[in-house]
């Protein structure tokens, strides 16, 4: 049974799930977030709290964090428990920016400062067709709102190779940082599949375990920006292997992953690559299978924002922001930007209905 109607539920807790968060509860609109539960789907999907920048590493591109030594201010904003484990065990810092998961706990902390309510689950199902809205959680819960901002991001995709499913969990993932670390990739070559920004980052990531990483390039060039390209192409641990794809990834129950099928696409000649592992960076899947269809969605499969500049959606009430909206920019600094901004046009449609 439903509780209390909430004036505004946020769905999602990266950048701008917490941006919302800020705004809507300095607006006194006393937001709950729902950031997802930490489940086995979830881990394997990169879809749990705290969104894509706890998968990541260093973020030296979100305003106001150059590099420095943040271990007292971190000391003194995050609680004990909370602390990362570089600063409680004195160690030295490992960044030249912030690393994302620290990032993200500060947003989130800065969200609760204000009062934000906060549920460590996931919201499953929805009814828009219902006033007040109804969402339905996996903890079995029905929640009512006036207003949703949804705020799911996007998750990393697979090449969707039967043998790339098989060897999940033994050697295949889309998280270096979640997993490179594990003695499996150590020591070891490692193939890492894609030529955008997330390929070069988590290339370079595994140069610190692998004894080289061949990165699997489609094209004869990146996609990803000037400054990880060259990151890429100065590390003389990545080996970039240009116009190839993965033909099939090759094991055995025991070992996991022992060897990556390279085709060359120019020469069609196949390399069989002895690696303990496969990582893949190919781009990102939106985070809207829940809606059921509710809102309209643009080609790619991300909410549609139905009026220009405003995180209006085809449903009055319902607001979208950061990437599960954003198939363009995706960065941390807009989704944080389309947060702000859904939390005011949630504000401004309560009060024009004389909600608030
Ligand atoms: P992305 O920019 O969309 O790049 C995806 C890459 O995967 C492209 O090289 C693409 O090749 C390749 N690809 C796609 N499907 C493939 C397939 N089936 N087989 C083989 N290759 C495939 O995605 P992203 O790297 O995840 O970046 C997403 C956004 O996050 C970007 O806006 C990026 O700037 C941002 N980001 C920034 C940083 C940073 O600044 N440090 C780090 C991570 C992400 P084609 O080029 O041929 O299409």
């Amino acid at each position: 049974m439903a509780g209390q109607v909430e004036k505004v539920i946020i769905i999602g807790s990266g950048p701008s799930g917490w941006t919302a968060a800020i705004y809507a509860a300095r607006a006194d609109l006393k937001p709950l977030v729902y950031e997802g539960a930490v489940t086995e789907k979830n881990r394997q999907q990169g879809t749990g709290p705290l969104g894509q920048l706890n998968l990541t590493t260093e973020v030296e591109n979100f305003p106001s964090w150059p590099a420095g030594d943040t271990r007292a201010y971190l000391k003194t904003s995050l609680p004990e428990e909370l602390q990362p484990y570089w600063v409680s065990a004195n160690k030295p810092q490992p960044t030249h920016g912030i690393n994302g998961p620290e990032l993200m706990e500060l947003m989130r902390q800065q969200a609760k400062n204000f009062g934000t309510r906060v549920i460590t689950d996931d919201i499953v199902k929805v009814d828009f067709k219902k006033k007040p809205f109804e969402l339905y959680t996996l903890g079995g819960e029905t929640v009512q709102a006036l207003t949703v901002i949804i705020a799911t991001g996007a998750r990393a995709n697979y090449l969707g190779l039967p043998s790339e499913d098989r060897f999940k969990n033994l050697g295949v993932s889309a998280c270096a940082v979640c997993d490179g670390a594990l003695p499996r990739f150590r020591n070891k070559p490692l193939v890492v599949v894609g030529g955008g920004d997330s390929a070069v980052e988590e290339g370079s990531y595994l140069t610190k375990f692998a004894t080289e990483v061949a990165l699997v390039v489609r094209r004869d060039t990146l996609r990803a920006s000037k400054i990880m390209a060259q990151r890429a192409k100065t590390n003389s641990k990545i080996k970039l292997r240009w116009n190839s794809v993965v033909e099939e990834v090759v094991g055995n129950d025991k070992d996991g992953v022992t060897t990556v099928r390279i085709k060359d696409l120019k020469t069609g000649k196949v390399d069989d690559y002895a690696a303990a592992g496969m990582f893949c960076a190919i781009g990102h899947t939106p985070n809207t299978s829940f809606l059921d269809g509710q809102l309209d969605l643009n080609e790619n499969g991300y909410i549609k924002w139905t009026t220009a500049a405003r995180t209006f959606t085809s449903i009055e009430g319902v607001f979208a922001a950061g990437d599960v909206s954003d198939d363009y920019y995706r960065q941390a600094v807009t989704a944080a930007g389309t947060g702000c901004m859904a939390a005011l046009d949630a504000e401004r449609y309560l009060g024009h209905h004389g909600l608030i």
